[in-house]
């Protein structure tokens, strides 16, 4: 092994992302996972622009940098620029219950581009992935698709411009033609190299990506997008399922479509630290949108970690570490007000202001996010679900 082949393989010891880790050593490098995926950094210039597009102001997860990297976004706007415009694709496995506040970064955005360039949504609910992957029966994978579909309607999707589908419901007709022209395209070798499977992986795992990758392309969706077979699709996702629009953004121009353009986020991390993401495995990392506001108040409490001091009086001479500081690091994606998180971050930063003060502000602003959502997704009946869900076309979806 040469130096260079060494120190790559001892990066990848300390940092490990891909669909199903999500882990390192110490804080997540962010830069590295560009360079290694080979996606493009996502800059002020960009986010200027989206701004001026749109007509409003972008989105805390983009003036903060949460959507930090991207593919093609450039191109997607150029065409927007001329008057073309796009899709929006993104989804969710269903693997549990109740949806933790990691989860919901993705929605709250797509949601926010859905309004602010008035284009079509489809929501990929993978149930035959997690059927697979987490070994739920089909019934029980499809009762939490269901389940999470509440959980995203609830993010206030408008249902003239979006459609939600399951894949055990959806799968078939244009839709796994298109499935089999991409898995003609990838070699066992290939899918091995991108997502790392072993020859003790089950086939339905070797065969999934396929069916992650071809919502990407208009014509898997006959009653929304026919004749439309160079509409444009944009995919917001967090970055570890970058490797699945690898696969799929070599495969598509040998099949005749464009490339799906990304728009890729980091992680929400675990309230231990930023060496890992918030998640569902995890039950003491994650926030739920289904916890009390007394539970949010004690897991914040005892959990999250804090880059204040030992003590007070160390506190207040040395200032608290924002750097490691996980309070902080919430606040700047759920606190709207640009004046106050930098108020914290001034008071925090010099020890004017102590761990508890900061921690107990966090609550508030968790406790009135969820207690939000609980409130929208108590009022999303089953008839509602069916309409999201139902294959039909969406004659005003780019008014
Ligand atoms: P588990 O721990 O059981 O794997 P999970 O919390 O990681 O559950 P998944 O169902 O694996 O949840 O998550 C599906 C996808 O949701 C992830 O691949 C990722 O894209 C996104 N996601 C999950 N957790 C986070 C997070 N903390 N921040 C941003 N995105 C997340
Ligand atoms: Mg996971």
């Amino acid at each position: 092994m040469d130096k260079n082949e060494e120190k790559q393989r001892e990066e990848e010891r300390e940092q490990v992302v891909s669909p199903w880790e999500v882990s390192s050593s110490g804080k997540i490098d962010y830069d590295k996972l560009i360079d290694k995926f080979g996606c493009q950094r996502l800059d002020q210039s960009l986010v200027d622009r989206v701004q001026r597009l749109t007509g409003r102001p972008p989105h805390v997860f983009l003036r903060r940098g949460v959507f930090f990297a991207h593919r093609d976004l450039n191109d997607i706007l150029d065409a927007y620029e001329k008057g073309e415009k796009f899709y929006l694709y993104t989804g969710r496995g269903p693997s549990s219950e109740a949806l933790h506040l990691g989860h919901l970064v993705p929605f709250m955005f797509t949601k926010y581009l859905q309004d602010a360039f008035k284009v079509p949504l489809v929501i990929q609910l993978t149930d035959d992935e997690k059927c697979m992957w987490k070994n739920l029966s089909v019934e029980e994978s499809q009762r939490l698709a269901r389940e999470n579909a509440k959980d995203i309607i609830a993010c206030g999707f408008d249902v003239t411009k979006t459609f939600i589908f399951s894949d055990f419901d959806y799968v078939g007709g244009a839709f796994y033609k298109n499935m089999v022209k991409v898995a003609k395209c990838v070699t066992y070798n290939k899918v091995v190299g991108i997502f790392g499977f072993t020859g003790e992986d089950h086939i339905g795992k070797v065969s999934f990506p396929p069916v992650q990758a071809v919502p990407s392309f208009p014509s898997s969706f006959p009653h929304l997008f026919s004749g439309k077979d160079h509409l444009r699709c944009l995919i917001p996702c967090a970055i570890d399922q970058d490797p699945y629009f690898r696969m799929t953004r070599d495969v598509a121009p040998r099949i005749g479509y464009h490339k799906p353009a990304l728009i890729e986020s980091s992680f929400f991390p675990a309230l231990q630290g930023e060496t890992g993401k918030m998640s569902a495995s995890d039950p003491n990392s994650a926030i739920y949108v289904t916890d009390s506001a007394k539970a949010i108040k004690n897991k914040i409490n005892k959990y999250a970690f804090s880059g204040g001091q030992e003590s007070v009086e160390l506190h207040r001479k040395l200032g608290a570490n924002l750097e490691v500081d996980i309070p902080v690091k919430y606040l700047s994606f759920f606190l709207e007000d640009d004046a106050e998180l930098e108020h914290i971050k001034k008071e925090y930063g010099a020890g004017g202001m102590l761990t508890g003060e900061v921690k107990q502000r966090l609550a508030k602003v968790l406790t009135e996010l969820v207690e939000r959502h609980q409130v929208a997704r108590a009022a999303v009946t089953d008839e509602m679900v069916d309409a999201f869900m139902a294959v039909r076309p969406l004659p005003n979806m780019f008014d």
